[in-house]
């Protein structure tokens, strides 16, 4: 094994003010849940740097991709770790001799090989001394590593303005060795926002608009609306794997199963064709919001995005706005083009769930020219004569929904709902 500790970059959060224990707080609880099934780690957070040690073997990959799946990690930097002895930080003979060390076991170089032409390796040392008392100030430190490796390595040639590998050499509470700084997701740690509810269904952009809120540090709950027997089992069943595939970066996901026939159908006999969407989906929003604050959401999440299909025209979206009285949507895709919205639920493992061809509850009723200019006047007056049925049926709706909680740990997924 190449490293035994990793130190995480964390940008945002410590920007804060008073604030910031609560998002490190946050960051150290969800990387200790991510990690659970990678291993054994003692996560530290330390005067501003946060420190995952291994206290085992462990999976080098599978580490990774857990940090991966972490909202606030800005970067993973696998580093070599070298603690106080007697309250010391190590002199300069023995930095050196980890700093070769770090180099033979990261970068496969062997002491005194020259390399073949064209297999040089450039580097440069760069040490941050927060440790004041140390007796050699950072650039007598760089000079002296950066001596002791071009002694024990030949292949290696010093570069100071484009290195192929920066070294870094901290010297802080102990010293921290790393040359490498993995990206990570980014946003801000899983509950220090607040909760909402997403609106999610079986396509490509809702799982993706989840994700994205989020990554803002929110906890999600979801609501999936079907239309049995209209739609199938396994849609819902792709909708629920979907939910899961998102917890492994949101924690447990509680999954609301609306039966939403009875509403489609009183809609359907009983409102022109062409505005069947545009009120299914007043409705669809109308229960999210009753179910949002029935569970201490404080908004709606839609992975709407403008113009994308009829019900979403900026006038549509107008329309269907007016539907949530009491609560924000937040519509995160909404000036996102469809190809960036594929590319990120590439990204996140969605993608390949959200294209299994099963129905969705709004494709089968659409009208052949639904109406992409709805006026909310002429809405609501087709709307009156239904009102009374729709709020009895929406009711019973509510009454009748199934919970199911999906995915088990936060960054594991795996266990089954
Ligand atoms: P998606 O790819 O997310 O399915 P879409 O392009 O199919 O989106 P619409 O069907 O117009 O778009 O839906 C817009 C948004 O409304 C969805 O992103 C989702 O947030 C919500 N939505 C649509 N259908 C459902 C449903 N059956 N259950 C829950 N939410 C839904
Ligand atoms: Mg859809």
């Amino acid at each position: 094994m190449k490293y035994e500790a990793f130190i995480i970059k964390y940008a945002e959060i410590g920007v804060k003010g008073n604030n910031r224990h609560i998002f490190e707080d946050a960051l150290v609880q969800a990387l200790r849940r991510a990690l659970l099934p990678v291993g054994s780690f003692q996560v530290t957070c330390i005067a501003g740097r946060l420190y995952v040690e291994a206290a085992d073997d462990f999976d080098y990959d599978e580490a990774i991709a857990a940090f991966q799946r972490v909202f606030g990690v800005l970067g993973i930097c696998p580093a070599v770790t070298i603690r106080r002895t007697e309250r010391r930080l190590p002199d300069i003979d023995a930095l050196g001799e980890a700093a070769i060390r770090y180099f033979e076991s990261v970068y496969g170089l062997e002491r005194g090989k020259e390399a073949a032409p064209g297999e040089e390796k450039t580097f440069k040392v760069r040490c941050r001394r927060v440790d004041k008392s140390y007796p050699m100030n950072s650039m007598e430190v760089d000079a002296a590593v950066g001596e002791r490796l071009l002694d024990a390595f030949p292949s290696l040639k010093v570069d100071v303005h484009d290195p192929e590998i920066l070294f870094h050499v901290e010297l802080r509470e102990q010293v921290n060795l790393f040359s490498e700084e993995i990206p990570g997701p980014g946003g801000l740690p899983s509950g220090t926002a607040g909760k909402a509810m997403l609106l999610l269904s079986g396509g490509i952009d809702s799982p993706v608009a989840g994700y994205q809120i989020a990554r803002r540090g929110a906890r999600v709950e979801a609501v999936y609306f079907h239309a049995p027997p209209y739609t199938s089992d396994r849609a819902k069943q792709k909708v629920i794997d979907l939910a899961t595939l998102l917890s492994r970066y949101t924690g447990p996901i509680r999954l609301h199963i609306v039966n939403f026939t009875a509403i489609q159908l009183a809609i359907y006999e009983k409102c022109p064709k062409d505005e069947l969407t545009i009120i299914m989906r007043r409705y669809m929003m109308h229960i999210a919001e009753e179910l949002a604050l029935q569970n201490d959401c404080i908004g709606l999440i839609t992975g709407e995005s403008i113009g994308q299909v009829a019900s979403q025209t900026m006038q549509s979206l107008a329309v269907t706005d007016e539907a949530v009285r009491r609560l924000p949507v937040y519509r995160p895709l909404i000036a996102n083009d469809k190809q960036e919205i594929i590319r990120i639920s590439e990204q996140i493992g969605t993608y390949e769930t959200s294209i299994l061809p099963y129905e969705d509850c709004c494709t089968i009723f659409v009208a052949k020219h639904p109406v992409t200019r709805p006026r909310l006047d002429i809405i609501l007056r087709h709307e009156e004569p239904v009102r009374e049925e729709l709020d009895a049926l929406t009711r019973t709706a509510i009454a009748e929904e199934e919970i199911v909680t999906c995915g088990g740990r936060a960054g594991n997924g795996s266990d089954a709902p």
